[in-house]
């Protein structure tokens, strides 16, 4: 192997991660009075969370009555059953006070005639416990995130956050189950870093690049996640991948919910509205995974659009075009450049396409990581957190509401801060990294950039992309899940065999890919092995062979564990079954009627 030399760093708090829930838990620890480094392999303001659109839901009562207790009923029925209760409570209770917070720090939210915050209609957000839909999404226009994301920026250098910006993380250190730090290739120079810490917090998003078609970016690669796999610690529930319901037909970017929750509406091919036939409560608005499959139906029983009949039809064009321009011109902008149409005159070419990964690294509602040990099954692991889309605090279970998730990042972001400041005592020292940890952090690095086989990663990354939409899709059976795991399976012991063509250091993005490829894959095995272990139909989870819910078996957590070169093991958690505190009660199982 090379001689690599490592720059060592101190810090209170390391951050990996720069989006909403990062940038969120890295300011909120640097209020505490810590010192906090933000490591990130693109620029903060390029983050995922900046594609954002439709917004984030509170209930503020701004447009209508509204309350927590109903975002509650909403979340945990949204859910499927399988979120936690005390932590859907814990996000419910404080996301009006994290909106307000937003607002005071200089988001730019959409307003209403009296100066409001404006919020729209989004799938599964209801009134009176399921009465009808309810305005709850707070939006700045179509493009919400991209103001979160830039305000929680400026807001964090403010609070003197130090940003290693294209800083590529690699792997925990982990010394006797506890995380002491991590470390980080500098992608410009080659340069290699530890950074030692008495708390790593994992922001490093979703892993939608496991498929094929994603509405996510090419950088949502759940680098994170592979991370604690490699440090032997569980992932929780990866079968549950949510469609939704709107992506662009051949190109797979994103027209937001809130399209629909401003007024728009699906048609099949005869010209239907076809959701009031399968939620005739809540019709469009009904939460992603219903939608999804209602489509994908539709398309089955013949009944899509276009000459090959593969897709719906998105109507807004029966919407004022003020309107539109106001409140929905990012999308306008969108269907104009990716399927050429322009959306006060047609309708769009949608398509389920992949968006958001409900499993990922579990955690408690202070965003501290759990792990099954010595029989308990909500064991902290010292010194190490996570939150956003790479955690599973498990606020959306087996399906997530839509403007769910930029809530998830602020309220969790803002309880790693507060958490933080409880636990980590800034008067005492920094731990130090076993040498013979970094040691094989480097040998992997070593590894892949010296790798000569035969198979250039690109191959194996379009082989495992195709197989997970293939076989990991809207609707799964135990055959197609079978045999997404044995290619899948193929495709992982194939990485013996990987080719990397660039050797040098600088901006070696054929090393990045194959670092990226290597963490994408083991969440892909995970997240096929875990659907096709559990026989039930949940959320996202539709399962033919075993259509029902079956809460009398599987209303549990998934956690599965994968080391490189190991087969997957599989164990359980409970699901939280109560709430944090007396104010409300948990809420009873029932079937999912919209
Ligand atoms: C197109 C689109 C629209 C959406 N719209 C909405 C919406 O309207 N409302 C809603 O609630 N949700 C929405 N979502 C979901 C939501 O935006 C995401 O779940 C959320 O933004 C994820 O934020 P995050 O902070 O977890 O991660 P991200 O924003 O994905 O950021 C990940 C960070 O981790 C860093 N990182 C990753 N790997 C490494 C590594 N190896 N080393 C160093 N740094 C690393 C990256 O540099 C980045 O800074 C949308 C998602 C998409 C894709």
């Amino acid at each position: 192997m090379a001689a690599y030399e490592l720059i060592d760093h101190e810090y209170d708090v390391v951050v990996v991660g720069a989006g909403g829930s990062g940038l969120r838990a890295a300011l909120g620890a640097a209020q505490q009075g810590l010192k906090v480094a933000c490591v990130t392999k693109v620029f903060p303001t390029r983050s995922h969370t900046v594609a954002a659109q439709g917004g984030i839901s509170a209930s503020l009562g701004n447009m209508g009555e509204d309350s927590w207790q109903w975002h509650m009923y909403d979340t945990v029925k949204g859910s499927d059953w399988l979120g936690d209760q005390d932590s859907i409570e814990y996000l419910v209770r404080n996301a009006p006070k994290a909106v307000y917070e937003l607002e005071h720090w200089g988001v730019p939210f959409s307003r209403t005639e009296e100066g409001k915050i404006y919020q729209r209609a989004f799938g599964g957000m209801t009134r009176n416990f399921g009465e009808g839909p309810v305005q709850r999404t707070c939006a700045a226009a179509d493009r919400t995130g991209h103001a979160i994301l830039h305000t929680l920026y400026g807001q964090s250098v403010r609070r003197e956050v130090k940003f290693f910006i294209e800083y590529f993380a690699l792997d925990l250190i982990m010394q006797d189950g506890a995380c002491t730090g991590v470390t980080a290739l500098q992608l410009d120079n080659g340069q290699l870093h530890q950074f030692r810490a008495k708390m790593v917090v994992l922001a490093t998003g979703g892993y939608g690049r496991a498929y094929f078609s994603a509405t996510s970016a090419h950088t949502c690669t759940g680098d994170g996640n592979a991370m604690v796999l490699r440090a032997g610690l569980p992932l929780q529930d990866m079968e549950f991948v949510q469609f939704h319901p709107t992506g662009i037909y051949g190109a797979g970017c994103l027209i937001t919910e809130g399209a629909r929750g401003e007024g728009g509406y699906l048609t099949n091919s005869e010209g239907e509205r076809f959701m009031e036939r399968y939620a005739p409560t809540v019709k469009d608005l009904a939460p992603r995974d219903m939608v999804s499959r209602s489509m994908t139906i539709e398309i089955r029983e013949g009944r899509g659009v276009g000459p090959n009949k593969d897709h719906i039809f998105l109507h807004l064009d029966h919407l004022d075009p003020k309107i539109l321009h106001q409140r929905l011109p990012g999308i306008s902008e969108s269907a104009k450049i990716f399927a050429g149409v322009d959306v006060t005159k047609a309708p769009i070419p949608v398509l389920p396409t992949v968006h958001y990964n409900m499993g990922g690294i579990p955690t408690n509602y202070h965003g501290e990581v759990l792990t099954l040990r010595d029989g308990n099954p909500d064991s902290v692991v010292p010194g190490l957190m996570a939150v956003g889309e790479a955690a599973c605090v498990s606020v959306h279970g087996a399906n997530r509401l839509g403007s769910n998730s930029l809530t998830d990042l602020v309220v969790f972001g803002r309880a790693v801060g507060l958490r933080c400041g409880e636990v980590v005592d800034k008067a005492s020292a920094v731990p130090s990294a076993s040498k013979a940890q970094t040691d094989a952090h480097l040998a992997r690095l070593d590894r892949f950039r010296n790798a000569d086989g035969s198979t250039p990663t690109a191959e194996l990354r379009l082989a495992m992309q195709k197989a997970m939409q293939a076989d990991a899709a809207v609707f799964r059976t135990g055959d197609t899940l079978q045999q997404g795991t044995d290619k899948l399976r193929a495709i992982d012991a194939a990485g013996a065999d990987i080719k990397t063509s660039d050797r040098g250091l600088i901006w070696n993005t054929d090393l990045m890919e194959t670092l990226e490829y290597d963490n994408l894959i083991a969440q892909a095995v995970v997240t096929i092995e875990s659907a096709l272990n559990r026989t039930e139909s949940r959320g996202a989870h539709a399962r033919e062979d075993y259509p029902d819910r079956d809460d009398a078996n599987w209303m549990k957590h998934t956690l599965a564990w994968k080391r490189p070169g190991e087969q997957v093991q599989i164990d359980y958690r409970p699901v939280h079954n109560y709430t944090m505190s007396d104010d409300i009660a948990y809420i009873e199982p029932k079937a999912r009627v919209y």
